[in-house]
């Protein structure tokens, strides 16, 4: 346990239709301030983790059969996403999930649907995210369906930060973008946590990439943290480097 631990992840053994069992005992901390990446090849079990810690498992058949998850000390795994938004938390999954017939503005203002501050609050955030995302600002009046890959992913980063979370959870922000679009949204990514103090957790195939960005970094293979560290120590590392960075 940590001073600085906002989420705090213990032991989980997530099992899929009673008997696939996919996470065999994941740990992580995501701290106050930080930028985490879970990293891991295809099928390592990183999207499985943040489902399981926004208890969005039970529609695919999934549960947590052991171990406990807490925010701010407080255990979450009863909560619905809509109650775990009031805590702060958002999940922005993968695959953008835009609503693709609303306007790039309607699907920014439906992340505030948990607020209660107002509209003049609303406005004056809206604002803040056409601020960090100028291409969004552009957008504004078109159809999400219609705006690029890199578009959809911004609205979606967008309307998470619409209901003010404090951390968000992001779900392979990089597939399937340019790696000049990836570097774009992760410097956002940056500048998010450094002037609006956002935390995150970042699950990534792209180890390179969010190695740059992230303060500390956790891999998992097969269900299991294998390996954790500061990311500049992470990248330096002789295994990191030789399977997940591709330079022997
Ligand atoms: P990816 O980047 O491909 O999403 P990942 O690291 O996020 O990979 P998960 O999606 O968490 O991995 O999948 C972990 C394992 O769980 C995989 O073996 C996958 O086949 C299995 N799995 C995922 N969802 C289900 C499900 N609904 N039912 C059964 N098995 C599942």
């Amino acid at each position: 346990s940590h001073d600085d631990a906002l989420l705090e992840v213990s032991n989980i053994e997530v099992i899929y239709n009673h008997v696939i069992l996919v996470l065999k005992g994941v740990s992580l901390t995501v701290p106050k301030g930080g930028i985490t990446a879970l990293l891991g090849g295809n099928g390592a079990g990183k999207t499985t983790t943040l489902k399981a810690i926004s208890n969005l498992l039970h529609s695919e058949r999934g549960e947590v059969t052991k171990g406990q998850i807490r925010y701010r000390g407080e255990r979450v795994a009863e909560l619905n996403p809509s109650e775990l938004v009031k805590r702060g938390v958002i999940q922005v999954m993968e695959g953008r999930h835009c609503f693709e017939h609303l306007t790039v503005e309607e699907n920014l203002l439906t992340g505030a649907y948990t607020r209660t501050d107002g509209r003049a609050a609303v406005q004056k955030d809206l604002e803040m995210v056409y601020d960090y995302f100028p291409r969004l600002r552009e957008r504004r009046r078109s159809q999400a369906g219609y705006t690029s890959g890199g578009e959809q992913q911004m609205t979606a980063i967008g309307r998470a930060l619409m209901s003010r979370p404090e951390t968000i959870l992001l779900d392979e922000p990089s597939m399937g973008l340019a790696p000049q679009l990836v570097e774009e949204i992760f410097g956002i990514v940056k500048s998010l946590n450094e002037n609006e103090g956002v935390s995150f957790l970042i699950a990534e195939q792209n180890t390179n990439v969010a190695l740059r960005y992230a303060h500390h970094g956790y891999i998992l293979e097969s269900g299991r943290v294998v390996m954790d560290g500061p990311a500049a120590e992470l990248r330096e590392n002789p295994d990191v480097k030789e399977f997940y960075l591709g330079m022997a």
